[in-house]
C-alpha cells in the first residue's frame, strides 16, 4: 500500500485536483476536513471537539486528527492507497503517517497568499455529489452541476477573517513540512496558479517521477 499527499494552502486547489486525480490514479480521495465537517454535523465526540478550531481557523489536536486516519485507511477501498488532502498538516501527523503507509509522492501546490482569499470566498460545493465550483474560476456550467443535480453549499469558515487565520496557522505549523518532506526525496512542486487542466497535467506528470 503506497499513498500520495497533496500539499498546500487552504484555497490552493487540493480538493479539486483531487477530483481529477482520483479518475487517473483510482486512489480514494481522504481529506481530513471534509471528515471532520461530517462529525461535526453528525454531532459526534470528534466533532464537538474540532468544532471551535475550526470556526477560528486553528487546526484541529493532532492526536483527534491521527486517530481518524488510522480508523480510515483500515476501510476497504484504502487497500491499495489513498490520496490524502489536507492531511499531514504537522509533523507529528507526517511521523505518525509514516508508520501507517509508505508515501510515495508529495505533490505541493503552490499559490501566492494574495490569491488565496478570493478562492476561499468565491468557493462552494454541490451538496449531492461534493464537486468544488468557484463563482467566478470554476462556475457552474449551463448545464448545472455535472451529477444533474446542484445544491449549493458554502462553508461557515470560508469567509475573510477565518481565511486570514487560517493562512497564519499554514504559515506556521504546516509549511515546515514541506523541508520535511524535500529532505526525504518525495516532494514535487507545482505552480497551482494556472488553469485546473494545466496544473492536474502537471501532477500526472510529478507522479511518474
Ligand atoms: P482547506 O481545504 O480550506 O485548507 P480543510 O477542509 O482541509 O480546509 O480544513 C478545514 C479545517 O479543518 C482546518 O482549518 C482545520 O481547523 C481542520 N483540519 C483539517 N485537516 C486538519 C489536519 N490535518 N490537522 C488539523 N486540523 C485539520
Ligand atoms: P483546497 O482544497 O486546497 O482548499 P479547493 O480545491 O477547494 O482548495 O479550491 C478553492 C477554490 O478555488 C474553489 O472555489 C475552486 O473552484 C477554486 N480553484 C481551484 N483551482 C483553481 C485554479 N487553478 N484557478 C482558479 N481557481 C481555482
Amino acid at each position: 500500500m503506497s499513498s500520495i499527499v497533496l500539499f498546500g494552502p487552504p484555497g490552493a486547489g487540493k480538493g479539486t485536483q483531487a477530483e481529477r486525480i482520483m479518475v487517473e490514479t483510482g486512489l480514494p480521495q481522504v481529506s481530513t476536513g471534509d471528515m471532520l465537517r461530517a462529525s461535526v454535523k453528525a454531532g459526534t465526540e470528534t466533532g464537538m471537539i474540532a468544532k471551535g478550531f475550526m470556526e477560528s481557523g486553528q487546526l484541529v489536536p493532532d492526536s483527534v486528527i491521527i486517530d481518524l486516519i488510522k480508523e480510515r485507511i483500515l476501510e476497504p477501498d484504502a487497500k491499495n492507497g489513498v490520496m490524502f488532502d489536507g492531511f499531514p498538516r504537522t509533523i507529528p501527523q507526517a511521523e505518525a503517517l509514516a508508520e501507517i503507509t509508505a508515501v510515495t509522492h508529495v505533490i505541493a501546490i503552490e499559490v501566492p497568499d494574495g490569491k488565496i482569499v478570493e478562492r476561499i470566498c468565491g468557493r462552494f460545493s454541490c451538496g449531492v455529489c461534493s464537486r468544488v465550483f468557484h463563482d467566478l474560476f470554476n462556475p457552474v456550467g449551463p448545464d448545472g452541476c455535472p451529477c444533474g443535480t446542484l445544491e449549493e453549499k458554502r462553508r461557515a469558515d470560508d469567509n475573510e477573517s477565518t481565511v486570514m487565520s487560517r493562512l497564519n496557522t499554514y504559515h506556521e505549523q504546516t509549511s515546515p513540512l514541506a523541508d520535511w518532506y524535500r529532505s526525504k526525496g518525495i516532494f514535487h512542486s507545482v505552480d497551482g496558479d494556472r488553469a485546473i487542466d494545466k496544473i492536474t497535467g502537471d501532477i500526472l506528470i510529478a507522479l511518474k517521477k
